[in-house]
């Protein structure tokens, strides 16, 4: 059965492990040709037995890295910046070392892939759309996520300006932002319910989100049915920031 995304290029950064491997794999069922980079090439392998995908590995930390990585790639319809990185530490424990690994991977790769994905749209005349994986942590505080938080709440800041700047080239730039996904990392960190009951009362919906949810969301961000969507920040977050 034809969809709109048919025959669509997209490119999902991070696709190697949790939601950006469930985005992959819910984008190419919808018929999206998945373009893959991720860190680890034995996930990247798992993936390319799971979908068919041009898988490429790369640390997206490296902005020259990402410039020639995305010279080979030949014309992306739709990008999805899913790559990003957790280090938790207090405001007070945070070191300047996580300080500068979180941002290069949580905003300063959507940075430079999008720009280089962007300038080539603009010289095909191409009018894509960009997904951000953000976090409810860009507009909540959440203990011992200092440096998250910030790079969260800058990546916000980033897909607004994004919005803006593109808008004139019909181009879409928008961040989801859920709140804790179970995917299996996330299932062991938050599998304690003394860990897990504090947050579970946040969120008014009492439960946290599944992978499918987060990508059925970026999916409907893609598409043509947000064709009127552009610099927004969509909690896929049971309610957590509404309270
Ligand atoms: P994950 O399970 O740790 O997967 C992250 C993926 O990104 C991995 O495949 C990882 O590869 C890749 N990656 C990390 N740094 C990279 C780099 N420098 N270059 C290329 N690939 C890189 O994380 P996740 O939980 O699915 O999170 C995905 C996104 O959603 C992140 O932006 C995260 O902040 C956001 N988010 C997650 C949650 C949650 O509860 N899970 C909630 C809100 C927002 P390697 O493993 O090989 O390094």
């Amino acid at each position: 059965m034809k969809s709109e995304f048919t025959g669509q290029r997209i490119l999902v950064t991070g696709a190697g492990k949790g939601i950006g491997r469930a985005i992959a794999r819910h984008l190419a069922a919808a018929g999206a040709r998945i373009v893959a980079v991720s860190r680890t090439a034995a996930d990247l392998a798992t993936l390319g037995r799971e979908i068919t995908c041009e898988t490429h590995v790369a640390d997206l930390s490296d902005p020259s890295a990402v410039a020639a990585l995305v010279g080979t790639m030949g014309d992306i319809d739709h990008l999805v910046n899913n790559a990003g990185i957790s280090i938790p530490q207090t405001f007070l424990d945070c070191t300047a070392e996580a300080f500068d690994r979180t941002m290069a991977v949580n905003v300063r790769a959507v940075l430079s892939v999008s720009q280089a994905v962007v300038r080539r749209w603009i010289v095909r005349g191409h009018r894509g759309a960009i997904v951000n994986l953000s976090s409810q942590a860009s507009q909540a505080a959440l203990p011992a996520h200092a440096v998250y938080c910030a790079s969260k709440g800058a990546l916000d800041a980033l897909t607004r300006v994004m919005a803006l700047e593109l808008g004139a080239h019909g181009i879409r730039v928008n961040a989801v932002n859920p709140t804790v996904t179970l995917t299996p990392m996330a299932e062991m960190a938050w599998g304690d319910p003394a860990k897990s009951g504090p947050m579970l009362a946040r969120i008014p919906l009492g439960r946290f989100a599944r992978p499918w949810e987060v990508a059925a969301v970026v999916e409907f961000l893609l598409g043509p049915s947000a064709a009127m969507i552009t610099g927004a920040a969509l909690p896929v977050d049971g309610g957590f920031l509404a309270t």
